[in-house]
């Protein structure tokens, strides 16, 4: 049977309408989320059994003592599909996997210095470290993305890494890719994602994060989003000149903070 193409797209909608709601804080059964969302309740069980059978959502056993029929509460199902977030830092390399409800089902990292190495070593040690995670965690990974101490353009592509002299130019995303079997891979500036991370996890909409390592790095969200600025550059703080007559830097300025 064919559907009309704007079917799909309702449909689609109310997936994620439905999604959204059991993703909240507050635990709710089929018959709350259609009160909240303005749906049927059929329409609303069809919805759910297909989250169901996709493995996104779960439904928990029903909580009996209160008055009337007693409801089953819906939740994301932490057995379902999985984000693998990795690291390459100055000095290691880390992942980890985490279930859609939120938690680290896998972490480790490995103390490896890159300030020499060509990119390639690096890529190696943290695609082993990735199917490490992968295995230990025992999750279906949806798709990647990799923090980088560095500057990554618009195309997702690291331009320049300022501790890391050798990395440039290098599309680390379709690298990890091509080592962990096709898997999706996104490059991001790590100052950038620990933004987000914050954002995520219940912080301010408006905040810069700031990220001290071997180097200095910030990420700025405005209004919940990050703002990249130009070329994917905002944030980029480590080199700003706080003390013009201060200890000599290895970008060739004097005094960077
Ligand atoms: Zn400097």
């Amino acid at each position: 049977m064919s559907v009309p193409a704007g079917q799909h797209t309702v449909r689609r909608h109310n997936l994620a309408l439905v999604l959204r709601e059991v993703a909240g804080p507050e635990p709710l059964s089929r018959a709350g989320v259609a009160a909240r969302t303005g749906l049927t309740r059929g329409t609303v069980s069809s919805l759910v059994e297909e989250l169901i059978a996709a493995g996104l959502v779960a439904e928990l056993a029903a909580e009996r003592g209160g008055p009337g029929r007693p409801a089953s509460p819906l939740r994301l199902d932490p057995s379902g599909p999985a984000g693998l977030g990795l690291e390459v830092g100055v000095e290691a390399v880390g992942a980890c996997v985490v279930d859609l409800s939120g938690a680290v089902r896998a972490h480790r990292t490995t103390a490896s210095d890159h300030r020499d190495d060509a990119p390639d070593a690096a890529l190696a040690r943290l695609a082993s470290l990735a199917v490490d995670v992968m295995a230990e965690a025992a999750l279906p990974i949806a798709g990647a993305t990799v923090a980088i101490p560095g500057v990554i353009g618009p195309d997702g592509v690291l331009e320049r890494a300022p501790n890391l002299p050798r990395w440039v130019d290098v599309d680390v995303g379709s690298a990890l890719s091509e080592r962990l079997g096709g898997l999706p891979v996104r490059a991001g500036n790590e100052a950038d994602l620990a933004a987000l991370a914050e954002r995520w996890a219940g912080g301010p909409a408006d905040a810069i994060v700031v990220s001290g390592g071997i180097g200095v790095g910030a990420g700025i969200l405005l209004g919940g989003a990050l703002f990249p600025g130009a070329g994917g550059r905002a944030g980029e703080i480590g080199h700003v000149v706080v003390d013009p007559d201060g200890p000599a830097c290895h970008c060739g300025g004097r005094g960077c903070l």
